[in-house]
């Protein structure tokens, strides 16, 4: 696969809008369909012959015939797969600055270490004494992470963010509900900015607490509003912060407090810790309780959901409450360490996963971590950083920065917010800018969040300055085209597969198997 994939490809020249029949064929850019390649006989593998004797089928259970497979030799077969692959959008292939989600590089040597044998072969139900090696990963990952929140105690199960966020709500309703802990069972309400993910919101649902929206100011959580939601019914503030504007909140000690003086708690949505770990801990400023997607923060490749790992950190006095079981290290009668699963926590909410977690990606975890050492992730935090403002410098004259305005000293964190109203204003759209940069092998940034018409960009720490400087140029060709006919952008993306999509037929008419 090569990085400009997508420009190397001859224009489009399929209809710009397909209808649901022809949106089915990927032929229309020449890759056919498996089933359009089916030859009536082909095999991709030769069985051997049987080496036991054949036995009847249970009468009932045979289908009434062979099911409608494509049938394809092995060749065909690896080239139809290959050729789609090379389709794929990807960090590999292209640059990819969809804020919030940290797209970034994630070093080979992290799947090496996935790939070894030893943490491959390994059973979740292998004896303690068996598995030693991969207990002891775990442990000091799980005291890395803690060490990097400023927290007490971390635990690896939850395997997402927003699975990070409902373990720890459930962890915080635990506490509250129990006479010995917070002993507030009617602390049900969970403020949450109205910059927030809405993971968060949907988190509270599932664990049926009630959410409040503070509301921002300049960006940021207006705290005089702050002050007015807090009562004795609320359980704790989620925040993310940096937050999905961008911007860190240099108040959050007073929102800690804010929090604390109620008697409630300082939760951390930790996504954007790739600004910050290895700079500041959350449990410095405040917070009590945080989860991390470390498939942003640290390594795994991502997307379309999945996979990733959310552990969360917590304050001591939540520790009871942490799912079960937890990975400890004792010492041995010869002063060595032993590594076991604990499952005594009398209080504790339950199992969130199965087993450990999402172990490969916990494994990717440690070993950047172990790659990077203390100052290589306070390298990671000041570069995201400094990529961020480099490109909201470069690029505000032609797309304005509402937050961003380093002549009054305010700066971003990993990503920025653009809404370019001069532009929009000569009758593009922000989807007519965001096709045109598929055009440029680049892919388009978060888009309408957290604030309508707004692009989020975040560049992320691994990408170079060429790289930067590359979409700086795109981003302003874009702008130059625009001011010359804006009509052209609506053509695009020209280089792409498949041009525009028919979004409302493909949601209201969806084509979801295949009639030949
Ligand atoms: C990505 C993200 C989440 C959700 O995390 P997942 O790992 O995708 O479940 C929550 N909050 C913020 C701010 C995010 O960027």
């Amino acid at each position: 696969m090569t990085p400009t994939l997508l420009m190397d490809q001859p224009p489009n020249t399929a209809s710009a809008t397909p209808t649901p029949a022809n949106a089915s064929r990927a032929g229309a850019r020449g890759v056919p369909l498996i089933f359009e390649q089916s030859t009536p006989g082909a095999r991709a593998v030769d069985l051997p012959a049987l080496d036991v004797p054949e036995a009847a089928e249970p009468a009932g259970l045979l289908a009434d015939g062979p099911p409608a497979l494509p049938e394809v030799g092995q060749l065909e077969l690896v080239r139809h797969y290959t050729h789609i692959a090379a389709r794929n959008f990807s960090v590999d292939a292209n640059f990819y600055p969809l804020g919030s989600c940290t797209m970034k590089y994630n070093p080979r040597v992290n799947e090496t270490a996935a790939a070894m044998p030893g943490f491959t072969a390994v059973h979740p139900l292998q004896d303690d004494q068996d598995a030693q090696g991969t207990l002891a990963m775990l442990y000091q990952l799980r005291t890395w992470l803690a060490q990097i929140a400023g927290l007490d105690e971390v635990c690896l199960q939850p395997c997402a963010g927003a699975h990070g966020e409902y373990a720890a709500l459930k962890v915080i309703r635990a506490y509250f509900q129990d006479p010995q802990g917070g002993n507030a069972p009617q602390r049900r309400t969970v403020l949450a900015p109205d910059t927030a993910h809405g993971t968060n919101p949907a988190s509270c649902a599932m664990c049926g607490a009630n959410v409040v929206k503070v509301p921002s100011k300049d960006g940021l959580v207006d705290l005089e509003a702050l002050r007015g939601l807090v009562n004795d019914e609320t359980a704790a503030l989620m925040i993310t912060n940096p937050n999905t504007a961008g911007l860190f909140d240099g108040t959050i000690t007073q929102i800690a407090d804010i929090l604390h003086e109620a008697g409630a708690l300082l939760y951390l949505d930790g996504a954007n810790m790739n600004a910050i770990a290895g700079v500041s801990r959350p449990g410095d400023f405040g917070v009590d309780v945080m989860h991390f997607n470390t498939h942003k923060t640290f390594s795994t490749p991502h997307g379309c959901g999945g996979p990733g790992a959310g552990p969360i950190a917590v304050r001591s006095f939540l520790s009871p409450y942490l799912p079960v079981p937890q990975v400890v290290c004792e010492t041995d009668a010869a002063g060595g360490s032993r590594y076991r699963w604990e499952n005594s926590r009398p209080k504790s909410i339950g199992k969130v996963r199965g087993f450990t977690g999402q172990f490969g990606v916990l494994l990717r975890c440690w070993a950047y971590i172990a790659a990077c050492g203390p100052e290589g992730l306070r390298d990671i935090s000041h570069t995201a950083v400094l990529s961020a403002n480099y490109l909201a410098a470069k690029l505000r004259d032609q797309y304005e920065t509402p937050y961003f305005d380093p002549q009054n000293k305010r700066f971003c964190a990993h990503e920025f917010i653009t809404v370019p109203k001069r532009l929009l204003a000569k009758g593009v759209t922000l989807v007519d800018i965001a096709k045109r940069l598929i055009d440029h092998g680049i892919h388009p940034p978060t888009m309408h969040w957290p604030v309508h018409d707004c692009f989020m960009i975040e560049p992320t720490e691994t990408e170079s300055l060429a790289v930067l400087d590359r979409f700086v140029e795109v981003m302003l060709k874009i702008a130059d085209e625009i001011a010359a006919d804006p009509e052209a952008l609506k053509a695009a993306p020209r280089n792409a597969p498949v041009s525009r999509l028919d979004e409302v037929g493909a949601a209201r008419n969806p084509v979801l198997k295949y009639e030949g």
